[in-house]
């Protein structure tokens, strides 16, 4: 049966997968990315290496992308948006604006997988010198100096003696209005630790946490081996302030187990920063008119038991569109989009018309 294409907005984890998906079970299909780039957030904020085993995100990433380049029922356009959107799935009349101008499409079905970005640090309420302290940085930072197979202090060039994780920034906190825990923060400090330990075998490296949430088999990979094999040091407590004394970084706040206010010198302080939706995720819940859910993401109505149906028939959402996720989410999701999305089309009989 010959359908319209399915559709398939965000190059990301979570697009890639679900295109692949719906061309590998036979449906036509369109996959587009606003970037000049397929790949997404890993690509575009140049992530260094990959959790749990530290895979290069560059050549994780080129495997999915390879795997819809060459793909016979795949249609790959990168430089590519939607500006608007009408009529109702299988028969959903779609308006792209890409390098070649305006067009139209008719689409049989959509996967948004438009993902997240980072919380800005710098944002008002935040007491981290962020945008004040070239030593501040954040794990989107940190990734491309890691990237770059080194990790120096930014105001000196030199090898840094002590760093710190602050985790939690932007992210479960109430005052700023991000009641949400970003998932992947904790495991991404760990792995970023244990690599600057591996590069720096002399640099102290301290985690400063709420809680620790290396949830899954994460807890053993990232968090323990962190601990007792590359002697990263844990320290439950808030951090109130970073001032600066001399050339140095000063970290305050309070030791939560021990009850006792805490000083600490840093050379590097790396601010984990939490996930937020992507403005293009914001923008194709308003072209596809989909419901947010009470922290701002793409609203899924399926409960734990569908996690990428919308309240929209025929579309579905995938990937961190739909709320934080890690990469195991994303793929997981962009699979199942993928499947949901061929057997709308399969049970709505959406047979090619315009
Ligand atoms: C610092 C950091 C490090 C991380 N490292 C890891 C890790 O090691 N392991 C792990 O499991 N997870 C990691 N993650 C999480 C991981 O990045 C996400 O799980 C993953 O990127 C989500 O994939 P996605 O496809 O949903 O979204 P994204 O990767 O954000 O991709 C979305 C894509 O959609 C495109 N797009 C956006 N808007 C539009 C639009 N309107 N039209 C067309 N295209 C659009 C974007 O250009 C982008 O290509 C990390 C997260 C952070 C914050
Ligand atoms: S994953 Fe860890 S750092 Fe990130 S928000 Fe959750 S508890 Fe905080």
């Amino acid at each position: 049966m010959e359908t319209n294409p399915i559709l398939v907005v965000g190059g990301g984890p979570a697009g890639l997968e679900a295109a692949r998906g719906t061309a590998d079970l036979g449906y036509k299909t369109i996959l587009i990315d606003s970037a000049e780039a397929m790949g997404g957030t890993p690509i575009s904020a140049g992530y260094a290496a990959l959790t749990p085993d530290l895979r290069n995100a560059d050549e994780a990433l080129q495997e999915m992308i390879g795997a819809v380049t060459g793909h016979d029922l795949l249609e790959v356009r990168t430089g590519t948006t939607i500006t608007a959107c009408s009529g109702k799935a299988p028969r959903l009349a779609v308006s792209l604006q890409g390098p070649k101008g305006e067009e139209s499409v008719t689409a049989g079905a959509v996967i948004v997988a438009t993902g997240f970005q980072h919380f800005d640090p710098g944002r008002e309420t935040q007491v981290y010198g962020y945008y004040e302290f070239d030593d501040v940085i954040t794990l989107v930072d940190a990734e491309r100096m890691l990237k770059a197979g080194n990790f120096l202090r930014p105001s000196t060039g030199q090898q840094p003696k002590q760093v710190c994780f602050i985790q939690c920034v932007g992210s479960r906190d109430r005052q700023i209005g991000n009641q949400w825990c970003s998932k992947v923060c904790c495991g991404i400090a760990c792995k970023q630790a244990i690599e600057i330990r591996d590069l720096a075998p002399d640099c102290r490296v301290f985690i400063f946490y709420i809680d620790m949430r290396a949830y899954g088999f994460w807890e053993d990979e990232l968090y323990w081996k962190a601990q007792e094999e590359k002697k990263v040091n844990y320290i439950r407590g808030i951090v109130t302030e970073i001032t600066r004394r001399g050339d140095t970084l000063v970290v305050k706040g309070e030791d939560t187990t021990m009850g006792r206010p805490m000083e600490i010198p840093m050379d590097v302080v790396i601010l984990s920063v939490g996930m937020e939706p992507s403005e293009g995720t914001l923008e194709m819940a308003q072209v596809f008119n989909l419901p947010l859910e009470s922290h701002g993401f793409i609203e899924t109505i399926g409960g734990a038991l569908n996690t990428v149906a919308t309240a929209v028939p025929g579309v579905f959402v995938a990937g961190a569109a739909a709320g934080p996720a890690d990469l195991e989410d994303s793929v997981s999701t962009g699979g199942a989009a993928a499947l949901k999305a061929a057997t709308f089309l399969r049970r709505s009989n959406g047979k090619l018309t315009t």
